[in-house]
């Protein structure tokens, strides 16, 4: 076999892939970072909610989920859809995804999503503090409307407990305390102690700068068309000029899957778009971030603005921005907080982004079998900004020891093929 070179080139400029560089510079590799965008015009990992969630350690394919989307799927302003049209890979993600919606999955899962959120979160102070960016530490509330919904978060409230995650049920006055910056008009919701929130552009703008600062060379505006594999088990990248020894670490959210097929693999990954939109000079500004559990709205205060972000619609790579489930988003705040009016919106441009959904709800991270230099960093759908630290960190393990640090044998890329 052709010997590798020492030198990484990392596809793909978001979070997952700027995390990943940033590793194995600090691990002493040289590295090429690939991106055809020049700035964030389709990386997810700008306009999210910007939340970093050890709270989230039930997988998106868990039970009831399949119910709860039947009845979101009837409602043109439901923070959920799917886009009906002919694709075998829509039809066979949705098949697994099914399949995935058990108890026994979440059970088997819950602990390894829980161990990279947490090493993550870790990981998280130390990279704020290098780059100087603020991160808040405060947690997160999970905002309750109904009973029926404050019983099921204090039941997740519970298990979070039990996994070690710090959760506090909490009454109406309560969350007034926690957060007097806000006013609230809820049944009662649950404190995620060790969740934190940032804003991710920033976090994303310091981290391409840093990595650059190291020593890491940017590709910009090169796109990668496809991967071949050569007789040695060589990967070569498609459509980029660069030498052909090296390792590659495939980091294209949500089009990583597609290059995948490429080379004959099935990493099933469908685009699970959502939408933010960023008020400048909120009525009332809280304290720590919330996510208003009936309306599947996630709100982060950024500076002196505030971000609401929401919706999953599964509609192929298409950042267009559906009107009807923006205005979703905008009618549910009012019900969680009085104050705010659906006036305060009007002129807010939206911001789409595209998640990395695998049909698991775990993402893809590890060598990629058979070949000699291909490494996958992808699909973390609702968690990837959460998880880029740890996912970098596992990345920098995986090519300098081939020891990643955690068991990650559950996020093999090819565990559908
Ligand atoms: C509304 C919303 C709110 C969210 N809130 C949160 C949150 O609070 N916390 C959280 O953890 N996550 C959140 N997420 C999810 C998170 O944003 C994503 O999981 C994360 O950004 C994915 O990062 P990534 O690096 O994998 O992909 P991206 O950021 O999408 O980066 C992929 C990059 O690859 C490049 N690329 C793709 N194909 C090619 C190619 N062929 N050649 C060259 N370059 C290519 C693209 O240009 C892009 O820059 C949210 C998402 C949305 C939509």
């Amino acid at each position: 076999m052709e010997k590798k070179s020492d030198s990484v080139v990392v596809v793909g400029a978001g979070i997952i892939g700027l995390c990943t560089a940033y590793s194995l510079l600090k691990a002493g590799r040289a590295v090429t970072i690939i991106d055809r965008e020049g700035d964030s015009q389709t990386s997810c990992s700008y306009g999210n909610a910007g939340m970093v969630v050890p709270s989230h350690f039930i997988p998106l394919a868990a039970p009831g989920i399949i119910a709860k989307g039947l009845r979101w799927l009837a409602n043109p302003e439901g923070p959920f859809y799917i886009r009906p049209r002919m694709s075998m890979d829509l039809v066979r993600w949705c098949r697994l995804f099914s399949q995935h919606a058990t108890a026994k999955h979440v059970d088997a899962s819950c602990e390894l999503i829980r161990d990279l959120n947490l090493e993550s979160r870790r990981l998280f102070t130390e990279l704020a503090k290098d780059l100087e960016v603020e991160l808040v530490e405060k947690g997160l509330l999970m905002l309750c409307n109904s009973e029926k919904t404050l019983h099921e978060e204090a039941e997740v409230a519970e298990m979070a407990n039990r996994l070690g995650v710090g959760a506090e049920v909490c009454d109406a006055a309560r969350l007034k305390e926690l957060d007097k910056g806000i006013q609230m008009d809820v049944k009662g919701g649950v404190w995620f102690k060790d969740d934190c929130h940032m804003d991710p552009a920033t976090m994303v703008t310091s981290l391409r700068a840093k990595v650059k600062a190291m020593g890491a060379e940017f590709m910009i505006g090169a796109e990668v068309s496809g991967l071949s594999k050569g007789s040695n088990g060589m990967v070569k990248l498609e459509g980029v000029d660069l030498p052909d020894d090296q390792e590659i670490v495939l980091a294209c959210g949500a089009w990583s899957g597609e290059l995948m097929k490429t080379m004959g693999h099935r990493m099933p990954m469908q685009a699970g778009k959502g939408y933010s939109l960023t008020m400048k000079n909120p009525r009332e500004l809280p304290e720590l971030c919330s996510i208003l559990c009936e309306a599947k709205v996630a709100v982060t205060p950024m500076g002196g603005a505030l971000r609401f972000g929401g919706t999953m619609e599964i509609c192929g790579n298409d950042l267009s921005v559906n009107p009807r489930r923006v205005h979703g988003i905008v009618k549910s705040v009012s019900h969680y907080f009085p104050n705010f009016q659906e006036s305060d919106f009007a002129g807010i441009e939206p911001w789409a982004g595209l998640r990395p959904c695998s049909p698991d709800g775990l993402p893809y991270i590890g060598r990629v079998a058979g070949s000699a230099n291909l490494t996958v960093a992808s699909g973390h759908s609702m968690m990837g900004l959460s998880m880029g630290p740890v996912t970098g960190q596992v990345v920098a393990e995986i090519l300098t020891s081939n020891t990643p640090p955690l068991d990650i044998r559950k996020l093999d890329p090819l565990r559908f093929n």
